[in-house]
């Protein structure tokens, strides 16, 4: 049985081999499958068909948006509908231009390369990329100091998928060399509740429709969330419930209890607000104040728990800092102070 997750990393980044293995096991593997983001399937459909009829790569695509939208399983779709490769890696496990030299230089014609957090590419490692990108060419600088000498190395055309949370942290150079760019959204509850029928089916839970509601409003708007909550639901339910289909009763308790609130929120969403509302007064408070506060990194309540609080309505970026919404005040019961900003609903 799974344990509820870290009450202090809810929608951890890391996740541990047995989640790598989970999610493999419920990764959409088509286009059809894949459920929701319908501009960038669409899109993503004719540029398939257009380079397959063509018999070329397909260009360059940049994917951007919060964690667990599915970025690497639209990778893996794309590499799977054009028949070829796709390899994984991650920004900042590049370090040298060598290193990725070998990634590409490794690539048959058409593979996809998956990098993702590629706004972590080191400069140097960059710079190596242009030339690859657009000409599917290497310049590498071969031996040291007098005797150095570049090289120009032909590599075989490649479609480069690079994907990111922090896509205003992306070079102008990089951006340009993509052919498309997109930007995935949050997802509605109802495409929610669809990805979670899917997902009990393989794994052998029997979810009724009401519980599949239940847990896709609690999910985020994210699929990651969705699945990782209907893992802990099934194993509730298992020992609570045994033999009864999960129902939205179920479901409920069973997040409850792993501390997950009705809208969603969990406890680094409830630290955020209530240090918003509780120390700074509603705010305006600046992002390096609440991180020092919370003991978090930066990046990670601006990149993973920010978006969807903002995107919800219950914070404001402004010039000046975060403020709470009259949403966020509402969600912990207290008076709305005068002049609050209204927020508004997902
Ligand atoms: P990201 O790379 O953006 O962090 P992933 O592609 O790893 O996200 O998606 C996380 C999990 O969510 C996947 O294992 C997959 O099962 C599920 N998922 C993501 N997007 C979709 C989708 N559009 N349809 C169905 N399942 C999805």
């Amino acid at each position: 049985m799974s344990a509820p997750r870290d009450p202090d990393s809810p929608v951890a980044a890391t996740a541990t081999e047995d989640e790598v293995r989970f999610e493999a096991s419920l990764r959409p593997e088509t286009l059809d499958d894949y459920v929701g983001q319908d501009t960038v399937r669409d899109n993503l459909r004719v540029a398939i068909a257009a380079a397959r009829a063509r018999g070329d790569a397909l260009d360059h695509v940049l994917l951007s948006g919060p964690p667990g939208l599915g970025k690497t399983s639209l990778a893996q779709i794309l590499a799977r509908e054009m028949g070829v490769q796709c390899r994984k890696t991650q920004g900042p496990a590049i370090e040298r231009g060598g290193d990725l030299a070998a990634l590409l230089s490794d690539l048959d014609r058409g593979d996809v390369l998956f990098i993702d957090e590629i706004h972590a590419l080191p400069r140097k490692v960059e710079e190596i990329l242009y030339p690859a990108m657009e000409d599917f060419e290497l310049d590498l600088i071969v031996g040291q100091g007098p005797t150095a000498r570049s090289m120009r190395l032909a590599l075989k055309p490649f479609t480069l998928v690079g994907a990111t949370t922090r896509a205003g942290m992306l070079n102008a150079p990089l951006r340009d060399r993509f052919g498309a760019a997109f930007r995935l959204e949050y997802y509605r509850v109802d495409q929610l509740a669809r990805i979670l029928s899917r997902s009990a089916r393989i794994l052998g839970v029997e979810l009724d429709a009401s519980g599949a509601g239940e847990i896709a409003r609690r999910a985020r708007g994210t699929p990651r969330i969705a699945n990782r909550h209907l893992k802990w639901v099934r194993d509730f339910a298992q020992v609570h419930h045994p033999g009864r289909p999960v129902d939205a009763a179920t479901a409920a308790r069973a997040l409850e209890q792993n501390r997950v609130d009705p809208a969603g929120l969990e406890p680094m969403d409830h630290a955020i607000l209530l240090a918003v509302l509780d120390r700074f007064g509603g705010g305006p408070v600046g992002v390096e104040s609440l991180a020092a506060l919370l003991g978090e990194e930066r990046e990670t309540i601006e990149g993973v728990y920010e978006p969807f609080l903002v995107q919800s309505g219950y914070l404001e970026r402004t010039p000046r800092g975060r403020v709470a919404t009259e949403l966020a005040w509402r969600h912990f019961g207290r008076e709305v102070p005068v002049g609050s900003r209204q927020g508004r609903l997902l």
